[in-house]
């Protein structure tokens, strides 16, 4: 069966750099978006033209940073482009990530005309002290606008983000949260823990004692409580953090969960593909720098781009342990003893046999049949079980 490809693409431009944000994006750079443009399509083609065939994507998502800083004109070019460069599955998904302060009626409009059929808005709370000290540009109605301009566009497919164990959250406040959420009925939810990553400035100031955040415990009471809310309001949870009405998973993200082939373009972004897991450099000046000299730094074997500034092989051995770390994410679907010994030629028992024997012991994965996954307890748990499956 030919590979469908999941395709990926960074646009690191943000107004504002968010207070707990680690990604690669920068804000004061909005200048270059004409030239990154360029530069994506030109690697577009570039990684296309390497390929030995003509390659199919079933999935295009435009992440960030803040896709939603491109105007319709220049998705359009670049969606042309993908079309010019790769055989696409009538059952495409194309999935924008959104600002609620970023994004216009008619835009959303355009974005819908141009075959966008995926919206996802980074909401991450609905307080308005919360959205200030995570210091994002939107507040609450903000969102509101965003989610009924996105109706009106013809969206039927609205993922919203949300963030809890800020700092100071009670659950409370939480509960707050998720239930004026709900109330937008989105199709699908994300919720994610804060983390407190070094460098950030909310990694310095809890690292100062500046910033109290709620402990794990608390983290883990309001993850509970919203776990049963949203399955009472007719959501499914399929992975650790999502949530989604039935049918309405991001097919994007069930990819990397799958361990399945993507191609990621633009600064910072990563792939998988040809047995090989890479990442393209991550400022935005040297990335355009690489793809205009395309011809001196070019790599003409697939997956490479001009860009791609680290590649590391990946062995079967590896491959399998990625296999249950992002497989067993999966809440529902875990890993699939049958898929396990169709793809790898190996019962999953001779592989990780050991492993997998102690975490059910310990109560942190179960048997579904021939579905390895983990338990309710386990979910709370991922990281001790994931550790397990590396060397
Ligand atoms: S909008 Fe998103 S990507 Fe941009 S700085 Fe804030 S959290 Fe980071």
């Amino acid at each position: 069966m030919a590979i469908k490809y999941a395709l990926y693409f960074h646009i690191p431009f943000c107004t504002h750099r968010c207070a707990y944000c680690d990604f690669n994006t920068y804000a004061g750079h909005e200048a270059l978006i004409p030239q990154y443009v360029e530069a994506l399509c030109r690697e577009i083609e570039l990684v296309a033209r390497s390929a030995p065939e003509r390659l199919s994507a079933h999935t295009i998502f435009f992440g960030g940073g803040t896709p939603s800083l491109l105007t319709p004109a220049q998705f359009e070019i670049i969606l042309k482009t993908i079309h010019d460069s790769y055989d696409l599955t009538s059952d495409l998904e194309i999935s924008l990530e959104a600002n609620p302060g970023t994004v216009s009626l008619d835009a959303l409009r355009d974005l819908h005309d141009l075959g966008f059929n995926r919206i996802s808005l980074g909401v991450q709370s609905a307080n308005p002290v919360e959205l200030r000290q995570l210091e994002r540009i939107h507040d609450y109605f903000d969102v509101i606008d965003a989610v009924a301009w996105a109706r009106r566009a013809g969206f039927d497919n609205l993922n919203l983000d949300l963030i809890f164990g800020l700092p100071e959250q009670t659950l409370h406040g939480w509960q707050s949260t998720v239930n004026l959420i709900l109330g937008l009925h989105p199709e699908h939810l994300s919720l994610y823990a804060l983390t407190l990553e070094h460098g950030t400035p909310f990694g310095r100031w809890s690292q100062h004692g500046l910033l109290p955040v709620p402990d794990p415990d608390a983290a883990a009471d309001m993850y509970e409580w919203a776990g049963e809310v949203l399955e009472t309001a007719g959501f499914e949870q399929y992975e650790i953090s999502n949530w989604a009405k039935p049918g309405r998973q991001c097919r994007h993200n069930l990819q990397y969960w799958r361990n399945l082939p993507y191609l990621g373009f633009g600064a910072g972004a990563h792939g998988c593909a040809g047995g090989l897991r890479i990442s393209n450099v991550l400022r935005i000046k040297t990335f355009l720098e690489r793809i205009q000299s395309g011809g001196l730094h070019s790599n003409s074997t697939f997956p490479l781009s001009p860009a791609t500034v680290n590649q590391t092989q990946i062995s079967t051995r590896v491959e399998m342990q990625e296999t249950m770390l992002t497989g067993l994410r999966l809440t529902r679907e875990g890993v699939s003893a049958l898929d396990f010994a169709a793809r790898f030629g190996v019962q999953i028992q001779v592989v990780f046999g050991r492993e997998i024997d102690e975490l059910v012991a310990l109560s942190l994965l179960e048997w579904a049949g021939p579905v390895l996954r983990l338990t309710k307890h386990g979910r709370l748990l991922g990281n001790q079980v994931f550790i397990r499956f590396v060397d």
